[in-house]
């Protein structure tokens, strides 16, 4: 692509073909059975490889089905513009799968995000905006994107954060692949884990399995140095990135969830670093802090419980992060404790698509 055609809006034929041409590089999964000893106890979990996708991360799901909606119900024309908020992932997934569609993106970004994310944005030919903390930082960030449409009009804001077609995209997707995955090995799930950002993901999948599996425990995960959820506001800092934002996002409903799960930012760090140094799973925080929260859910619901999770990006963007450097196991830490033994990829579900 040259200068003078990046911008060139595609014709409705092209577009489509394009769209059919990612539907093949988002989702479908596999499900990974993680075999590891717990205090030398033999144990399985069961984890989505999300790091898998186009752009290596879960958001793939919901950016191509926000844009795939959107297209479909009229609502983004060629040549819009897309704007986003995000702390990175989602930015990542817009500007791949926005420019593969002939857009021009612009991601608004706290400025304390990693450089890896900003680098990848700007490799994708997206525009990055930081938004200090004095400019608000998360919220700044969706305030600005809004400001943008209004000043210049021909802008579509995913707002990931508000919009039921995130939720959607889970519901339709990763939920019913988990189900197909773990029916495929005469299994059902007893719970399901993940870490909230948007929640798109816990909201999504947690209603689909709940639908099926009326039982089935729906648990929200967050940092313990940073409760938003517990506590309905930013306080402290933490380090798993993608989760824990500022606020509770609209399309989080805990009520509608079982009780939030807890991992300290170490010691998730510690996971994500074992289980790329000793099964090559090469994952990001979020990733190790899932699969600590899924451990503690299965301890509470017994040794043999199906609990699955969300190993939910690859460890490329945190390369300049403490997930490099040597972390310091503190008391309470439960990696320590975990032995990885193994993993077997449940194939994909290869489910018919719309
Ligand atoms: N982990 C990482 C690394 C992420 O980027 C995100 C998305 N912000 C999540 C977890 C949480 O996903 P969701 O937005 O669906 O809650």
């Amino acid at each position: 692509m040259n200068a003078a055609t990046a911008d060139a809006a595609l014709t409705p034929a092209q577009c489509l073909e394009r769209f059919r041409a990612i539907r093949e590089m988002v989702g479908n999964t596999p499900l990974l059975a993680v075999r590891f000893r717990w205090r030398g106890e033999p144990r399985t979990l069961y984890a989505k490889a999300e790091h898998l996708n186009l752009t290596g991360s879960i958001k793939d799901r919901m950016a191509f089905h926000i844009l795939e909606r959107a297209y479909r119900e009229g609502r983004i024309r060629p040549g819009d513009t897309i704007a986003e908020a995000t702390s990175g992932n989602t930015g990542i997934a817009f500007s791949a799968i926005g420019r593969a569609l002939g857009h021009r993106v612009v991601i608004y970004m706290p400025d304390w995000m990693s450089m890896e994310r900003v680098q990848l944005i700007r490799s994708f030919g997206a525009r990055i905006e930081p938004v200090s903390k004095a400019q608000g930082g998360f919220l700044g960030s969706i305030r600005l994107c809004e400001e943008l449409r209004t000043a210049q009009g021909d802008v579509f804001l995913p707002s990931q954060f508000s919009n039921a077609a995130n939720v959607e995209a889970h519901h339709e997707t990763t939920g019913p692949e988990i189900a197909a995955q773990l029916a495929a090995r005469g299994l059902a799930p007893d719970a399901f884990v993940a870490g909230v950002g948007t929640g798109g993901t816990v909201m999504g999948v947690g209603r689909y399995l709940r639908a099926r599996f009326p039982g089935v425990r729906i648990h929200p995960m967050e940092p313990a140095e940073s409760p938003t959820l517990s506590t309905g506001c930013k306080v402290g800092h933490h380090r798993i990135q993608g989760v824990s934002d500022e606020f509770i996002p609209p399309i989080v409903k805990l009520d509608a969830l079982d009780e939030v799960i807890a991992i300290p930012d170490g010691d998730a760090i510690l996971m994500a670093q074992k289980l790329a140094n000793v099964l090559g799973l090469g994952v990001g925080i979020s990733s190790g802090a899932n699969f600590l929260g899924a451990l503690e859910v299965q301890e509470r619901l017994g040794r043999d419980a199906v609990v699955v999770t969300i190993f939910c990006d690859d460890n490329k963007k945190y390369l300049s992060t403490d997930l490099l450097r040597e972390e310091p196991v503190k008391p309470g830490y439960r990696s320590p404790e975990i032995e990885l033994d193994g993993y077997e990829a449940c194939p994909r579900a290869n489910l018919p698509r719309a």
